[in-house]
């Protein structure tokens, strides 16, 4: 079968029976589904969007409920669609880990909840309705009151042991013996949930990724699912993972209501939702629906809709499963955000290391939450493929993904004036250097390394927050390079002899001269990590600058390393250590360093001395059990960087540091606004 763009069938073999055609497009969506899902459980790099995977999942329902002869054995509909991975322990769940119905259409929500009316013969029942938090499910199962194994859900059946991982994790308690209540005396149990990454730590982990020119990851959901699939629980405990719970099985206690067994887990000790909601009757659940596809974007994390459970879990035995999901629950998934807009231009971005994107310009438009008038066009290949023409209607989306991107070009709308697109040959800056595109790349990119576009990137890398902190920004850099007072990161350390030029610019004043002039003072102060992360060698993120810096002390030892002097630190790689060696083979940037030697910023380690004041003049408080060190050896750490604990909470503590069950001291914090950090936040500042 042939099918368009968006894997419709074109009905060109008029000549066949409806059912060869259905025949023919079932086989062709097994065979589409099969593939989508394995890029998007294995690889954790999807095909194609949700939706449109979801309409694809939905015809091929449709079509096997109308020709069930036709149904593959082993049809996606009737199985959870993930795989085991190579390299983890298969690990059998005790009762298989079903997928959920879904749905977006509030009418067969209607249905749903019709339909368990019908099977309940009239008895009253309940609803929770929780979020959908968009992550990946994991199962906890717990013997004798200890964490045993931590696994994927895998194809339903059998999932990936992930224990080392999830080990790592400061919010699941690995240990529940401790709990003096009788009540909560649960040894042999299963906890299933999400684990997911809060919005603001995967936008960091982007930020990164993007200044060091590597690929950003297209969501939380997949950061969330590559980084569980890790082999090495070190690189996992370095990303944010959250996990929520949503789900108790046990056979030590008797369990009646979904909602309790939230509850109960949460004295417990972990962590669940606190948006669920108890819902008497499907208005009040509509009611849910209605509320968090209006307020979804002030989430902290994302959500791809809401899960509609009966509360009764007797009433849920009554109903049970069919092949991929329970019947007592749905979800209820909403559309991704998306808005209509005219493509006004298409620009080139240019990177610090010469990468050139291309952005579309956009008439202003307010989607999720804020007005956007640029937006992702990825490169040329995807511009070519899209077709999309400067004055175009587009339909630019903010789904999972956190930047947006143009998905589409509304073609009815598209009018004589729009004006194909012609990738530059050229970079855009004045040297007009011409673009080459390496074999195998889909990247283009400048490599004149005077191109005023890269300076301005280096420099604004340079003095931003995480570097060297210096105020000011893109504009700022801009106006200093165009009035050719700076060309390079070392010229900054030089304006201060050029006070009467800087106050003859446009918009600037004593004031704002000798702020600026001191913010430059004040970054000499910087530690040897800042520096060598802001000198912008490529591929050394801020992680890697530290790395370096902890093992390597100075510049001198780092530029004497060899290639296996740097690959022998764990964490960097053969891609980093040759960046770094080709960063000081180059003349001009070995000038760029003894100039910032000269000017005396930091290109050593501080003395342990000097490192050991971090906080000096700052009180903690400590409450609740830490699983990596005793109170008092936190304490004896806190005292050693100068340091204050005390006993109690008052306004004037900085930091509440709460383990697991604190006490008191955390609701007294809370009403004080005292900042309160977990234990993983705890251990940051601490090797911070
Ligand atoms: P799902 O994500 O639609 O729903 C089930 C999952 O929801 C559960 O396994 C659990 O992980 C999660 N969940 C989150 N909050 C929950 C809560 N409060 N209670 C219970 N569960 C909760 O189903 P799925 O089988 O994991 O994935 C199927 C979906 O994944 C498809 O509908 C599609 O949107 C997407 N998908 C996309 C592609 C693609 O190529 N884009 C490929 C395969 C699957």
């Amino acid at each position: 079968m042939i099918t368009n763009e968006n894997n419709d069938s074109l009905n060109l073999f008029s000549n066949l029976s409806e059912k060869d055609l259905a025949k023919n497009r079932i086989a062709e969506l097994v065979n589409l589904i099969r593939d989508y899902d394995h890029a998007y459980y294995v690889e954790a790099n999807p095909k194609i969007d949700d939706r449109e995977y979801d309409r694809l999942f939905k015809e091929l329902q449709d079509l096997e409920s109308k020709f069930p002869e036709f149904k593959h054995e082993n049809s996606p509909t009737s199985k959870v669609g993930g795989e085991t991975i190579d390299g983890f322990k298969p690990v059998k769940h005790q009762k298989p880990m079903l997928s959920l119905s879904n749905t977006y259409n509030r009418e067969e929500v209607e249905q749903f909840d019709k339909k368990i009316s019908e099977l309940l013969e009239g008895k009253s029942y309940q609803y929770i309705t929780e979020l959908k938090y968009d992550g990946v499910a994991l199962s906890l199962r717990y013997i004798d009151g200890f964490l045993k194994i931590a696994a994927t859900r895998g194809d339903g059946t059998t999932g990936d042991d992930v224990t080392h991982n999830i080990k790592t994790l400061k919010n699941i308690p690995f240990n529940v013996n401790n709990l003096n209540q009788d009540f909560y005396r649960l040894k042999n149990f299963e906890v299933r949930g999400e684990v997911y990454m809060l919005e603001q730590d995967f936008l960091k982990i982007n930020e990164l990724r993007i200044e060091n020119e590597e690929k950003p990851y297209a969501n939380p959901r997949n950061l969330t699912a590559g980084t569980l699939k890790l082999l090495d629980s070190n690189q996992f405990a370095k990303r944010p993972i959250k996990f929520v719970a949503y789900y108790l099985d046990t056979e030590d206690i008797e369990l009646s209501s979904h909602f309790e067994n939230i509850l109960f887990l949460k004295k417990m000790g972990f962590p669940v939702s606190e948006y669920s909601q108890k819902c008497e009757n499907i208005n009040e659940v509509f009611d849910y629906i209605n509320l968090w596809e209006k307020k979804r974007n002030e989430l902290p994390f994302q959500i791809d809709g809401v899960v509609i459970k009966l509360d009764s879990i007797h009433q849920q035995k009554i109903l049970g499963s069919v092949a991929r999901s329970p019947r007592w629950a749905i979800a209820y998934k909403y559309e991704a955000e998306s808005a209509e807009t005219i493509l006004k231009d298409i620009i080139l971005q240019v990177g610090r290391m010469g990468t050139i994107t291309p952005v579309a310009n956009l008439e202003p438009v307010f989607l999720a939450g804020s007005t956007i008038s640029r937006a992702t066009l990825h490169n040329a290949d995807f511009i070519e493929q899209l077709d999309c023409r400067i004055g175009d209607t587009v339909i630019i989306q903010k789904g999972g993904e956190v930047i947006p991107k143009v998905v589409s070009v509304v073609i009815e709308k598209r009018t004589s004036d729009s004006v194909k697109y012609k990738f530059p040959e050229f970079c855009p800056c004045e040297l007009k250097t011409k673009l080459i595109r390496p074999v195998g790349e889909v990247n283009y990119y400048c490599n004149a390394p005077d191109c005023p576009w890269q300076i301005r990137r280096k420099i604004e890398h340079f003095i931003s927050r995480n570097a060297m902190d210096i105020t000011g920004g893109e504009k700022v850099v801009d106006q200093l390079v165009s009035e050719g007072l700076i060309s390079n990161i070392a010229d900054l350390y030089e304006l201060k002899n050029k006070k009467d030029e800087l106050l003859k610019l446009q918009r600037w004043g004593d004031k704002s001269v000798e702020t600026f002039l001191n913010s430059i003072e004040k970054s000499k102060n910087q530690p040897f990590k800042r520096v060598l992360y802001g000198i912008g060698i490529r591929f050394i993120g801020e992680g890697a600058a530290k790395i370096l810096a902890d093992n390597f002390k100075n510049i001198e030892a780092l530029e004497s390393a060899s290639l296996n002097d740097l690959t022998s630190v764990y964490e960097i790689g053969e891609k980093m250590a040759k960046s770094v060696i080709d960063f000081f083979a180059d003349e001009k940037n070995k000038t760029i360093i003894k100039r910032l030697k000269d000017a005396g910023l930091k290109f050593e380690n501080d003395s342990i001395l000097e490192q050991s004041g971090k906080f000096i003049g700052m009180t903690f408080v400590l409450t609740g059990e830490l699983d990596s060190m005793s109170r008092n050896e936190a304490k004896a750490k806190i005292e050693q960087f100068g340091g204050k604990v005390t006993g109690s909470v008052s306004a004037k503590t900085n930091y509440v540091v709460a383990g697991t069950n604190p006490g008191s001291k955390f609701d007294k914090a809370k009403k004080l606004n005292v900042k309160i950090i977990n234990e993983e936040e705890f251990l940051k500042i601490l090797n911070e």
